[in-house]
């Protein structure tokens, strides 16, 4: 069950103390109170875990600060989007906006490969006003003979060169739960200067052991890879490992499924589920055309067949991008052939900004027919 407080209760007001106390009246029930920051407001929800099947809805509705109680009857209990939940929820990290009404493009380096590489990224992205980039210290690869990632010890320069270039958010993979804490330990030794959202790979969906080590800390938000070659409700599940760890910054990524129907992209591409899973949670949906399609081919009007697949998402509502740059990527240590280059920057950023005007004036026209 979910209280839903009024606005502006805040979640150590004693109202609130008050729901708790009277939710932890009933055996086995635990509270756990929310706060949850939408685009223009925050709300303050009280999550009831436990045996709460058996646990009235009236009393709590009593309350004169509370505005309802809804009583979960769905899966996904902390990040689904139940009856009566219009709310926009999302969060603020590093002074961003992330929820299902804001959208950002992370361009960046599949790799972390040299200094000088990650230099001249974050240099084009100073000077185009970008603020948020990829960058994989940690790579899980399909061999063990391929290029592992360059590890903690390149963190040092990656977050120097990140407060350099103003970035405020790397997503950068972690497959471990030591990673987190080399992460953590260079942030702090550099000074904090950028954030980092902590990557959960494809190949990781379903290592539950690892979803709770980023669901039981709130430093780091959390983008969450939908498995390759599981349900989106299995998916959906494991997502939910790292909010009921406690955890609610969450992004949900979109990045193909493995089947040999994608053919002859590198995954089939599911950008089609955009709309799906901003229905079925609150979360903000992100979507990464480069592991998608996988390669740069070009199709006979002259769009990269990665441009198509980003418009796909875009015009269906995506909020993040995820996309590979590259200044040489014939020299790239990693995901090289699927990697834009910087001359072609200007040209993705300009038609992603004219899909996404494209799919606000949809919104828009839907909202005018209503
Ligand atoms: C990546 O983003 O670098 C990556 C390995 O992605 P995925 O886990 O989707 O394969
Ligand atoms: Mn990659």
């Amino acid at each position: 069950m979910i209280i839903v407080m009024k606005a502006d209760v805040q979640p150590d007001s004693p109202e609130v103390q008050q729901v708790v106390r009277m939710a932890e009246r009933y055996p086995d029930v635990r509270a756990e109170v929310r706060k949850i920051q939408g685009a223009t407001r925050s709300l303050t929800e009280v999550y009831l875990l436990g045996s709460t099947t058996s646990i009235p809805i009236e009393p709590f509705q009593e309350f004169p600060t509370v505005e309802k109680a809804i009583r979960i009857r769905e899966r996904y209990r902390s990040i689904g989007r139940h009856e009566g939940q219009s709310e926009e929820v999302g969060f603020e990290y590093r002074g961003i906006q992330f929820s299902q009404d804001t959208f950002h493009v992370f361009p960046g380096l599949c790799a972390v490969d040299s200094r000088e590489n990650v230099e001249s990224m974050f240099r084009l992205l100073k000077e185009r006003g970008v603020r948020t980039t990829r960058a994989g210290a940690y790579k899980p690869r399909t061999s063990p003979y391929d290029f592992q990632g360059h590890g903690e010890e390149c963190l040092p320069f990656v977050f120097e060169l990140a407060g350099k270039y103003d970035i405020a958010v790397i997503a950068m993979e972690i497959t471990r739960e030591s990673h987190v804490e080399e992460i953590h330990r260079q942030l702090e030794r550099a000074g904090n200067p950028t954030g980092v959202m902590l990557q959960i790979g494809t190949r990781n969906a379903q290592n539950f052991e690892l979803l709770k080590i980023v669901g039981s800390q709130t430093d780091y938000p959390v983008l969450f890879k939908r498995g390759m070659g599981i349900t989106l409700d299995e998916s959906l599940n494991a997502c939910e490992y790292i909010a009921s760890g406690g955890n609610n910054k969450i992004i949900v990524c979109l990045r193909g499924m493995k089947t040999n129907f994608g053919d002859p992209h590198r995954n089939f591409v599911d950008f089609a589920h955009v709309p799906v899973l901003r229905r079925l949670t609150r979360l903000p949906v992100c979507i990464d055309p480069s592991h998608s399609v996988g390669k740069k081919v070009v199709a006979p009007d002259g769009l990269l067949d990665i441009h198509h697949a980003t418009a796909q998402g875009v015009i269906a509502g995506a909020n993040m991008v995820l996309v590979d740059f590259h200044p040489k990527p014939e020299e790239a240590l990693c995901d090289g052939p699927q990697a834009l280059l910087f001359d072609e920057f200007d040209l993705f950023m300009k038609d992603v900004e004219l899909v996404r005007k494209s799919y606000l004036e949809r919104v828009a026209l839907v909202e005018a027919a209503k």
